[in-house]
């Protein structure tokens, strides 16, 4: 049994599929991460083949059949295709770690509106320019870390509940989490803090503005976040995106 579904997606990836078609990893609002074919979408003619396409928001038209690992798209139009990321190279830099992060962190078929939700909100944003590409980004990553279930807690020393951190030079336990100058002697550091670093990573989560913004520290955060992937979620690789737009 199939039955006609629509949903709204995010594109993560497409792929080529035989001589003529395509197959896609989209992100929807109603089912989660699931993969479609898209029949004739490698001909210049497929109105859906260019519709489909990394990044673009989209509304869909499926065949679902539960047993299926790939759906059959059967309809699909656009809703934005965030135009100003693409005319800008970091700002695509950081849509593509989004999608990847999503694609590769995610579980098929398990539907998260709030993923969902932060997905499209961020890549709107991204597009209007709201703040740096970097710091949405950031955003973001705390914010899909939590919802996947590994939350990076910035708030008070995870051993002695201390707060008033900011300022201070801390450590990370990848397993227990933020150490105080104090409870970093008894505890292993897996990821030292420098001040600077702490109150960055502190107003991202927090959602504080951020008026200067140096790239020692945006490397420096984006290190973390990668460390601290790789610490919970077994053949993670890196966020390749972050490197391929260099
Ligand atoms: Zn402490």
């Amino acid at each position: 049994m199939s039955e006609i579904v629509k949903a709204e997606a995010i594109v993560l990836t497409k792929i080529n599929y035989s001589d003529t078609s395509n197959i896609a990893s989209l992100y929807t609002d109603e089912f989660g991460k699931i993969s479609v074919i898209i029949k004739g979408g490698r001909n210049p003619k497929s109105k859906f083949g260019m519709i489909v396409d990394p990044l673009n928001y989209i509304n869909i038209i499926i065949y679902k059949k539960e047993t299926r690992e790939v759906q059959l798209l059967s309809g699909a139009d656009l809703i934005s295709h965030f135009p100003n990321i693409k005319e800008d190279l970091n700002s695509m830099k950081y849509a593509y770690a989004i999608i990847e992060l999503v694609k590769n962190l995610t579980p098929e078929s398990e539907p998260h509106k709030l993923i969902f939700k932060g997905l499209t909100r961020i890549l709107s944003l991204l597009d209007q320019s709201r703040e740096k590409p970097e710091i949405l980004f950031g955003r973001f990553i705390l914010f899909f870390l939590k919802e996947i279930g590994y939350e990076i807690q910035l708030n008070k020393c995870s051993i002695c509940n201390k707060t008033g951190l900011k300022n201070k030079s801390l450590g990370y336990n990848y397993e227990r989490g933020l150490l105080c100058d104090d409870c970093r002697k008894e505890n292993i550091t897996n990821y030292s803090i420098e001040p600077e670093l702490f109150n960055y990573l502190f107003c991202l989560k927090n959602n504080e503005q951020i008026s200067s913004l140096t790239e020692k520290i945006t490397k420096a955060a984006n290190n973390f976040f990668e460390a601290y992937i790789q610490f919970h979620v077994t053949n993670f690789k890196g966020i390749q995106s972050l490197r391929s737009f260099n």
